[in-house]
């Protein structure tokens, strides 16, 4: 059996058949994450467990990288950040529990953007990741640890966390499968908050099915999260073989045109065409506020940041700048230990939430938010889901955009809608452009996941790009 090229199925079934040993398959993942890491630096911290005791369950015995933002007992929980570097959480998160119960290992935390604030996974205190497929290029991000701990077959899964296309936008940088749930589907308890009313946590692979297995194991209400959603979620494997007869796809055609990359907006129009062999019919839909999302969510989610990031005044956490004014330690504190994007967040929050500023910019972003969820809302009136790229170019170079934020904050250009409308969104990859990965989103209305799911995974069956793999 060849680890490298099983999906996350065929691995758990041969370890609960007895057809791979338990230990072999941890060594294997092991093996390849210890002759990677040093160069692609995905791992902030790993450890792969020697003799752990068998598992049962649909994830038994299959390694899994987790997020730095995601609290966990067996490892520290740095979000990436400085601040948080000898932070050693007293609990699991919800997410961490369900995978334990349904018998994943988590075997190390995964390195990201400071606190999630990024595209690129070159905000990180513990250095940059590179991208497998081209290593002078950045993975995406903020979860860029997880995509190229993925792509790099260091793990066949990972979990990511998705403000703004923290999932999304890396995986389609590295060629795996990424979704961010439905804001509610899946507990935020344990994820270190960077805009409270747009995170969610999400699973990473390399193809839908594999995807919707992780989903299984994470999705549900949890009482602990007081925004959890009531809901009971279906089994996500059930509905992937349905056939696409009929489904209606919508594409927005702003979404294809001159801003984004020729390599990219072919690749996507050749898969929408595969969606139509496949049964789908396709609708044009329009999106007339997508032009200001990303001027919403950049006021948005700083706006939150700044509140939720005002709890690290270096004393209850590790970090502590000393001196003894309690004023002084408090501004040396957060002058030392935030990065300069982390900054620039709290700044742009503070500043958009002050009094005589509030109304022009929180509360019309949050005007815009809305105009952009009825935008969605009417689109899905005449379709069932909307396709279209995940991002506008491929993964680009390190240090090409790292001088000019807004220029970093436009690769979001396609993703930041579905965290402001709350609705689940996938990435798969469609294509390469001189080596690198492309990704295509699909976006569905709320609670869809399945159908997401569904349309990605006969999507994979008729096409191979998910099944390449970086030469390293
Ligand atoms: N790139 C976006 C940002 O920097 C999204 C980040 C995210 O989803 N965590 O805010």
């Amino acid at each position: 059996m060849n680890l490298n090229e099983s999906s996350v199925r065929q691995l758990a079934t041969a370890i609960r058949q007895g057809d791979l040993a338990f230990q072999d398959c941890i060594d294997h993942f092991a093996s390849v994450t210890k002759q990677l890491n040093p160069d692609i630096n995905a791992f902030r911290e790993f450890k792969f467990p020697t003799s752990p005791p068998a598992q049962s369950g649909p994830l038994a015995g299959i390694p899994i990288g987790i997020k730095d933002g995601i609290c966990t007992e067996n490892f520290k929980t740095a979000a990436s950040s400085s601040m948080l570097a000898e932070y050693q959480a007293p609990y699991n998160a919800s997410v961490i529990e369900s995978l334990n119960a349904a018998g994943a290992l988590c075997v190390g935390k995964t390195n990201m953007d400071e606190f999630a604030m990024g595209s690129s996974t070159e905000n990180s205190f513990f250095g940059n990741t590179r991208n497998p497929w081209d290593q002078n290029r950045v993975p995406g991000g903020s979860s860029g640890g997880s995509a190229a701990a993925v792509a790099a077959g260091m793990v066949p899964l990972a979990l990511g966390s998705d403000t703004g296309g923290s999932i999304r936008q890396p995986a389609a940088f590295c060629g795996i499968t990424g979704l961010k749930p439905t804001y509610g589907l899946v507990s935020r308890l344990g994820l270190i908050a960077f805009a409270s009313s747009l995170d969610q946590i999400g699973p990473m692979g390399r193809s839908a099915e594999d995807v919707a297995i992780m989903l299984n194991a994470i999705a549900g209400h949890d009482r602990d999260d007081s925004t959890s959603a009531s809901y009971t979620p279906p089994d996500y494997t059930q509905s992937l073989e349905q056939d696409l007869n009929g489904i209606r796809v919508g594409v927005c055609k702003n979404e294809l045109d001159d801003h984004v990359e020729p390599s990219v907006r072919n690749a996507v129009a050749q898969s929408i065409e595969v969606l139509k062999d496949l049964g789908a019919q396709i609708v044009d839909v329009e999106l007339p506020h997508e032009k200001y999302a990303v001027a919403a969510y950049y006021i948005v989610a700083p706006c939150e940041a700044s509140s939720n990031l005002s709890r690290y005044d270096g004393v209850r956490y590790t970090a502590r700048s000393d001196s003894n004014q309690l004023a002084d330690m408090y501004t040396k504190t957060r002058s030392q230990h935030f990065g300069p994007e982390v900054k620039r967040r709290i700044l742009l929050g503070t500043y958009a939430l002050s009094s005589g500023y509030y109304d022009q910019y929180y509360i019309k972003g949050s005007k815009v938010r809305r105009l952009i969820k009825q935008d969605f809302e009417k689109a899905f009136e005449t379709v069932d889901l909307i396709a279209g790229p995940t991002t506008p170019t491929t993964a680009f170079e390190m240090g090409a955009k790292t001088t000019d934020p807004i220029q970093m904050y436009l690769a979001d250009v396609f993703t930041v809608s579905a965290n402001l409308a709350g609705i689940p969104a996938i990435s798969i990859p469609c294509g390469f452009a001189d080596g690198l990965p492309i990704g295509m989103q699909l976006q569905s209305p709320a609670f869809h996941e399945s159908q997401l799911l569904n349309v990605a995974h006969r999507f994979q069956t008729a096409t191979d790009w998910h099944l390449r793999r970086p030469n390293i």
